[in-house]
């Protein structure tokens, strides 16, 4: 397993994780297969959208504020409710096809780790099943 470290420099904040996945997939030698990001933290979360035009990560952040306000009054002491509510809606992990050695990703498309709870040091868990 393969892990990347990321941190986190505000609250919410969505982080393209897209060239470092790409560069474990490219050093395993795997041609054909699939890789599982996976994130161990129930506070943050992983997608896959577009990452050509930033706006799309902006809208995505600021309508999931909307959805899940912070300390709209759970019951959950530590206070980031709305942090774990927004993890689940998006996922924890994200299976991508490895195709002749690379991800196979749509042109538009890249993977994202989303922070909902920052700044924090997080860790995401990369692992590739295939043949070289
Ligand atoms: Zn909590």
């Amino acid at each position: 397993m393969d892990s990347i470290a990321i941190n986190t420099k505000k609250r919410n904040e969505f982080i393209d994780i897209t060239s470092q996945v790409e560069k474990i997939v490219k050093d395993s030698k795997i041609k054909d297969g699939l890789c599982v990001v996976f994130c161990p933290h129930t506070t943050a979360a992983l997608t896959i959208n577009e990452n050509a035009d930033p706006s799309v990560k902006k809208d995505i952040i600021s309508h999931l504020e909307e959805l899940v306000p912070v300390g709209k009054g759970f019951s959950h002491s530590e206070g980031n409710s709305d942090a774990h509510i927004k993890a689940s809606l998006l996922g924890s992990s994200l299976n991508v096809i490895i195709e002749e050695g690379n991800l196979a990703l749509g042109p538009w498309q890249g993977i994202y780790f989303c922070e909902f709870d920052g700044p924090r040091n997080r860790n995401i868990y990369v692992k590739l099943i295939g043949e070289k």
